[in-house]
């Protein structure tokens, strides 16, 4: 897989707001914000969309969710409630080609998307 923008601040060869890190995962906050709390759960491995996942990757995606929840709570929005999305290929909206799970939070969310 070619090296992205992410690959990069997993490297630290680009500078970004991380929120959490782990032996697996990277947090770090979106450099365009689309809410009060916008962050960018991600997978160290190198996996490019949803549809790249393994199934030997099923805990690394759970653990997405659980380091989401977390941050959620430090960000003090887990009973506000918020948005966790993850966009695919051209028609989901998806620019960077290293999954990331959007944790969006701090206002009310509309749906149905647009
Ligand atoms: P996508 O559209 O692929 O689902 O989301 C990619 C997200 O990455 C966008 O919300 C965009 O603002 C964010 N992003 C792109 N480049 C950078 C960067 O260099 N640093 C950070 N922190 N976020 C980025």
């Amino acid at each position: 897989m070619s090296e992205t923008i992410f690959s990069k601040i997993i490297n630290r060869e680009i500078a970004a707001d991380i929120v959490f890190e782990n032996d697996r995962i990277l947090a770090f906050r979106d450099i365009n914000p689309q809410a009060p709390v916008h962050v960018l759960v991600i997978p160290k491995k190198p996996i490019p969309t949803i549809n790249a996942i393994d199934p030997e990757d099923v805990a690394l995606i759970g653990e997405l969710f659980i380091a989401a929840r977390q941050i959620a709570a430090e960000e003090g929005i887990d009973e506000s409630g918020y948005r966790t999305v993850f966009n695919c290929n051209r028609d989901g909206g998806q620019e960077v080609y290293h999954l990331h799970l959007h944790l969006l939070g701090g206002r009310a969310m509309q749906w149905p998307p647009g």
